[in-house]
């Protein structure tokens, strides 16, 4: 009997009796096949084989009893039961058998596993006889493998098929010319070759190259490539960067030679591929050269006199660069007129401490590439979202050089010669690039600079440094931003920012505003094609952009920076007063901050203290977590900063947007609604510990709150209350330390009361219940318009917590709503009398609170909560605006 346990693997073991076979120190092997029955079979013939001598066989195959197919996850299950110190020995069958088995590999989250695994290119049924036969026989792993890979010699012999036969069968596709004589299919060792002409405009660049790469790998040949026209190569096929050598020009001729059980598909689907033009859209003759690699192919725009992202009276907007994108959009209020920078990159610290030890300098660089292989993907996704998967393409390419076997296997050698993780990667890629750079065909050449970002992004990782910064004062253009990037900003240079992609409730967004940089987004890819230096202008408040404006337009952004500066100044003059609305009651408007400047900007705003500390911001952009210590510093460096006034901790709320370099965070197809917040601080509990340890050592001294993010059941607060009390150690939690959490997950505004009996305060933060009750992610800006605070179903997620928590615990919105000033009659009218904004906000959120009337807001709120739209709402808003001033 070999039925594992549900999920369709099925294992042997020394109990399920089907050849006596017991777990040792041996090689495993695991079966990866499309068919569970054709598993069975397998395993049971290499059992009669093994006449009783133990070897663990892992079976992974079929998608249940009758349905053929591979699933990643069952595969890594059995490999890891499979696993012992000698490692692990995969037979796969065809296609995506072998895909899934390395994509099992990717998921492992150890990475020595990964070390530990030989991926057999052997037939499933003959290699599983002899690896079994080999790992009884107490073989090594490789020599299991080997014995795997000759696993066809005796039939080949049998029928007297050379076994180093050169014989050669020919494809020819729509382009191929292909050769004349077919030669033997079925031996091993054969080559089936074919030939094909290069038709794209570009020649076999990156993103073909690719598709090509990518077609190649994870089928069972060994693919090799060569430029009849030039005679270079011949090439791997499988490596990007040697395929991009090849310097393939539209209208050469390529030798594609395979050997290996799948070559003849291989070499079938090279041609089919090249006869569609690698699935790129038909081009002209190459003219000028396309944008460089993080302007993925988009229209140029032209910064001519009359350019423009936006429409205005004397500049006209080009073509929307798709249907879907929403265009530009507000990002952070404010003006800014300067000269057009970018980011660019600052030297890495090539000598990073490195810990002498070769296999862990690797196993640096894996979770590094790992990590910004999620970057990656991330970015590409969201290109293809937001603009189109033409464009998105490009980050194929990037992907697909993380993954080239040439480059790695470089990487790892140098590594095991002592030197450190950071500069093997370096130097690597740096040769990688030269090539590159030395190719003859100008568009080539230009790929270095692909593999100068990518090389660039890994070493970020690696180092724990942000890579790029602006360093000439201007107005910053880029794709996106990262959190990280975004706190990192010198807003001495900086003066407003645009960003291609991105929403107004991204965390670039959120930073933006607490460091009070004006921003649109979503300004499409057409932006990262006007060159540095050229003048912009933008309006944060409407999304404006304007590249080269007219004198008028240039006129007109003056003017509105200098009302702008005067309104500011009469709301600064009486920021220090309290903002008492017109019938008396007490609104605190307090500050978020990230860092221990914040806090003192937000002291000269004039907040009434911090209702939330980012405190993320103190762990990104780094190394390793700061210690309990530090954290005490940070801590208490904001508290003196408030003068006495609260200060309201957040636990790490990292995860989504905001992954940690140093934290290992599993690939999730979906970050934001994974393993975030307070979900991976438990996950992580002597980090969590050690920061409510920082906590509780402050909240002796200073009037203290602690609030954890994203809780969804009340099972996680108990749970992280009682890491509280943990750390809080014998003398007990400080007695002035308030407890909280934000509500920031529709399940906890629903059922809001059982959590109360557990808190002392809770803080609502609308732009992630807006995210999640819209199912609209934040940072995505093709759904920007759906993610609206002012919602009336997040207005009534609102009233309900309100209502619940009257006259028992105070209730406070830290989320972006909170410094609308749409929405702050709204919300003081359902019952928050604590709204915590950016810093920079504070002056404008007390002006806004100054001209309300709570009665008047909570019969606006109750209807706010029953018309259709956030549209109405504001319709609303607007409507008693008038009436009071009218
Ligand atoms: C929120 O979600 O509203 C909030 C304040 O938290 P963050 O923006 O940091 O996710
Ligand atoms: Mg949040």
């Amino acid at each position: 009997m070999i039925d594992g346990p549900a999920g369709g693997v099925a294992a042997i073991g020394d109990g399920d009796g089907v050849a006596g076979i017991g777990v040792g120190d041996d090689v495993g092997l695991v079966v990866v096949s499309h068919s569970r029955a054709l598993a069975r079979a397998a395993v049971a013939m290499a059992a009669e084989m093994l006449q009783g001598r133990p070897v663990r066989i892992e079976v992974a195959a079929g998608l249940d009893e009758e349905t053929l197919g591979t699933d990643a996850v069952a595969i890594l299950a059995a490999v890891e039961r499979a696993d012992g110190p000698a490692g692990v020995v995969v037979l796969m069958d065809l296609g995506s058998a072998v895909l899934s088995a390395e994509m099992a590999l990717e998921l492992a989250g150890d990475p020595s596993l990964r070390e530990r695994v030989t991926l057999s290119a052997a037939p499933v049924v003959e290699g599983l006889i002899v690896a079994a036969v080999a790992a009884a026989g107490g073989a090594s792993r490789a020599e299991v493998a080997a014995e795997a890979s000759d696993a066809l010699l005796g039939k080949l012999a049998h029928l007297g098929i050379p076994a180093e036969g050169t014989t050669a069968d020919t494809v020819t596709g729509e382009t191929g010319t292909g050769q004349t004589e077919s030669g033997e299919i079925g031996t091993v060792s054969a080559e089936t070759v074919g030939e094909f002409s290069v038709e794209n405009a570009h020649g076999l660049h990156a993103r073909p190259a690719a598709r090509l790469v990518g077609e190649v790998r994870g089928l069972a040949a060994t693919v090799h490539l060569r430029n009849l026209t030039s005679g270079a190569g011949p090439v791997p096929a499988a490596s990007l960067s040697q395929v991009a050598t090849l310097a393939a020009l539209r209208g050469h001729e390529v030798e594609v030679r395979a050997s290996g059980p799948q070559r003849k598909e291989a070499v079938e689907r090279i041609l089919a591929l090249a006869a569609r033009r690698f699935d790129e859209p038909v081009e002209p003759a190459a003219g000028p050269q396309a944008p460089a690699v993080t302007a993925p192919q988009a229209p140029a725009v032209t910064a001519s006199p009359s350019g423009s992202v936006t429409a205005s009276p004397s500049v006209p907007l080009p073509e929307p660069l798709s249907a879907t994108r929403s265009g530009p959009l507000p990002g952070a209020p404010g003006i800014a007129v300067g000269r057009l920078r970018r980011l660019s990159t600052v030297p890495v610290d090539l000598d990073h401490p490195a810990t002498g030890d070769p296999a862990q300098e690797w196993q640096r660089i894996e979770e590094s590439i790992a990590a910004t292989r999620c970057d990656i993907e991330q970015l590409r996704d969201r290109t293809t979202r937001e603009v189109g998967a033409g464009e998105a393409g490009i980050f194929d390419a990037h992907l697909a050089l993380l993954a080239d076997d040439e480059i790695l296997h470089a990487v790892k050698a140098r590594t095991e010669t002592g030197i450190g993780a950071a500069a093997a990667w370096a130097g690597c890629l740096a040769e990688v690039e030269r090539r590159f750079a030395g190719l003859p065909d100008p568009y080539l050449r230009e790929r270095a600079a692909d593999v100068h970002a990518v090389s660039d992004q890994v070493l970020a990782r690696l180092t724990g440094q942000t890579p790029r910064q602006v360093t000439a004062p201007g107005v910053l253009v880029a794709s996106d931003l990262t959190p990280a990037e975004a706190a990192g900003l010198d807003v001495d240079l900086v003066t407003g920012v645009v960003l291609a992609s991105g929403s107004a409730t991204s965390h670039a967004a959120v930073l933006a505003r607490a460091r009070d940089l004006p921003l649109v987004v979503g300004a499409g890819g057409d932006v990262l094609t006007v060159p540095e230096g050229t003048t912009i202008v933008l309006d944060g408040s409407t999304g404006e952009v304007h590249f080269d404006p007219l004198p008028e337009v240039l006129a007109e952004f003056r003017r509105r920076a200098a009302d702008l500066a005067e309104r500011r100044g009469q709301h600064q003059a009486r920021a220090g007063e309290p903002a008492v609305t017109l019938d008396g009651t007490r609104i605190l408007v307090a500050a978020n901050v990230g860092s221990v400047a914040e806090a003192r900007s937000s002291m000269a705003a004039g907040a009434d203290g911090v209702g939330l500390v980012r405190t993320e911001f103190l762990f990104l952009g780094r190394s390793t977590a700061p210690d309990r210590d530090e954290q005490q510093a940070d801590y208490e460096a904001i508290a003196e900063a408030m003068a006495g006034r609260r200060v309201t901790v957040r636990t790490l709320d990292v995860g989504g947007d905001k992954p940690l370099p140093y934290l290992a965070m599993p690939v999730e197809a979906n970050p934001f609604l994974g393993r975030r917040g307070i979900r991976l601080s438990l996950e992580h509990r002597d980090m969590l510990r050690d920061q409510l340890i920082a906590v509780c050592r402050t909240a002796r001294r200073f009037p203290i709150s602690v609030m954890y993010p994203m809780v969804s059941t009340v099972g996680e607060l108990l749970e992280a209350r009682r890491v509280l009390t943990d750390a809080a150690g014998p003398s007990g939690i400080p007695a002035g330390l308030k407890v909280g959490m934000m509500v920031e997950v529709p399940a906890a505004a629903l059922r809001i009361e059982t959590f109360l009996a557990h808190l002392d305060f809770v803080s609502i933060g609308t732009n992630d219940l807006t995210q999640y009750t819209l199912a609209a992610e934040r940072g995505n800006g093709a759904v920007a318009a759906l993610s609206d605070a002012l919602d009336p179903a997040i207005l009534v997620l609102v009233d309900r917590v309100c209502r619940a928590a009257r006259g028992r615990v105070d209730v406070a919105v830290c989320g972006e709503a909170a410094a609308d000033e749409l929405a702050i009659p709204v919300l003081v009218g359902l019952g928050i009398r604590e709204l915590s904004v950016s810093p920079s906000a504070v002056p404008r959120v007390k002006a806004a609170v100054r001209e309300l009337d709570v009665a008047r807001c909570a019969t606006l709120a109750r209807q706010a909560c029953s018309v259709a739209g956030p549209g109405e709402v504001r319709k609303l808003v607007l409507a008693m605006r008038a009436e009071s001033t009218g």
